[in-house]
């Protein structure tokens, strides 16, 4: 094989996460019959920003960060999504994530348009004081994109509720008065959601109770492996443990590991948040990624990055549900192996929508003043969640597709909707 064979080959095994996005948006497209206007203003993010932010390192010396936000729609609403710091982002990443917060809010029926942020960094080896002083100068350098009606950021991959409160306190300071719903995913001090930290793995259990029906599943003793054991992750393997399914592998980045007799989820974080990985779990072997992937599970949970399960990968995959936490783990032509394979996908815009539902509700409480309990949060959360759940379902089962077909059909059909009301300006 000469070497352009080789590297075509394994571009098209690992995609570009906007070419994913896009040959996603053109399968909806066809199915929804949308008139080629509606379509292209679809394959265009309606803004990205690109932003250069020096920062002092603890050594003296001055980085230079690149950070992005794209929002790639409003039509329904402010747009809303996560910022990721890790050293893979890239401006076509951060474009497809904004793609499909897009899809995911309006699967969910949450009045908001989609968005995406990323700085280039590694933020494990970046102290505390460089981390803050890198989001204090993100922030300033996008304040005039964002907001509680415009745009409205969370947290994603290697950002959390701190990294919230440093933007709360940035964008607050240059407005002069505090704007906590800025963003959501802050602490619960800060007027944060009770239940934000666990919605994503709480909705994708939610999730996985629906398609184990379908699949006439019992979840009880059902066993599951878990690809990526960080905030999404962790939790849908905590609250899953509490349906009685038995975690037989999970995974981060510094490795993974099984046992097929079960792992206590809790003890396995436990383990992780006092060495930093899942890595020597007592009483487990070591797994690789691949193999656990293609373990002998009834449920797989992909919650790390895009991409990782590939055509290749996905002709061992055994599972009979994947419910996807993570954004983009699958490749449009690996769906197409998992789908002849007849295992039931959950994807990831209805899979790991629990995230923003529940951003979506610390929204609503901030901007009414109202403070829900936990109960209460979750509640709605399961309520939001299984009515997605049973739209993409249903058009699943009237138009003889895929769930990742119809999730896309009922997404970027809403936004359609709404861009064909509203009208071309001017
Ligand atoms: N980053 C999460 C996601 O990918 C949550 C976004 C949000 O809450 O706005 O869905």
């Amino acid at each position: 094989m000469n070497r352009t064979a080789v590297a075509r080959q394994s571009s098209q095994d690992k995609p570009n996460p906007f070419d994913s996005a896009l040959e996603q948006l053109r399968i909806a497209a066809e199915h929804l019959k949308l008139e080629d206007g509606i379509h292209q203003i679809l394959m265009h993010p309606k803004r990205e920003v690109t932003v250069s932010l020096p920062v002092r390192l603890d050594t003296g010396e001055t980085h230079v960060f690149t950070g992005y936000r794209v929002q790639y729609s409003d039509a329904r609403g402010p747009s809303k999504g996560g910022i990721r710091y890790h050293p893979n982002v890239s401006l076509d990443e951060v474009k497809a994530l904004a793609a499909w917060m897009t899809w995911k809010c309006s699967i969910a029926d949450i009045p908001f348009g989609g968005a995406k942020g990323g700085v280039i960094c590694n933020p494990k080896k970046m102290s505390q004081g460089e981390l803050e002083r890198m989001t204090r100068r993100y922030t300033a350098a996008i304040a005039d994109f964002i907001g509680p009606y415009r745009d409205i950021p969370a947290p994603d991959v290697y950002t959390n509720a701190q990294v919230m409160a440093w933007i709360v306190d940035t964008y607050s300071t240059l407005k002069g008065y505090m704007v906590p719903e800025v963003v959501t995913g802050k602490p619960v001090s800060l007027g944060g959601s009770l239940g934000r930290d666990k919605a994503t793995g709480r909705g994708a259990a939610f999730c996985t109770v629906e398609a184990a029906k379908v699949k006439k599943l019992s979840l009880k003793n059902a066993t599951y492996a878990v690809e990526g054991f960080g905030n999404a992750g962790a939790n849908y393997a905590e609250i899953l443990q509490g349906y009685g399914s038995k975690l037989i592998a999970a995974s981060d980045s510094k490795g993974g590991v099984t046992n097929r007799n079960g792992m206590d989820a809790m003890k396995l974080v436990a383990h992780k948040e006092r060495t930093g990985s899942v890595v020597g779990f007592p009483g487990s072997q070591p797994v690789t990624d691949r193999e656990l992937l293609q373990l002998d599970v009834d449920i797989l949970c992909p919650a790390a990055l895009e991409n990782t399960i590939t055509p290749d990968i996905a002709k061992g995959v055994r599972a009979k549900v994947i419910t996807e936490c993570a954004n983009g783990p699958t490749t449009p032509e690996a769906d197409k192996v998992i789908d002849s394979n007849g295992v039931f996908l959950v994807p990831d815009i209805l899979a790991n929508s629990g995230g923003v539902i529940v951003s979506y509700l610390e929204w609503v409480q901030n901007l009414d003043r109202v403070r829900w309990t936990e109960e209460e949060v979750n509640s709605k959360l399961e309520h939001k969640i299984n009515g997605a759940f049973a739209d993409v379902y249903q058009t699943s089962q009237k138009h003889g597709t895929s769930m990742r077909t119809a999730g896309l059909m009922v997404g970027v059909g809403r936004v359609a909707d709404a861009i064909r009301t509203l009208g071309i300006f001017p």
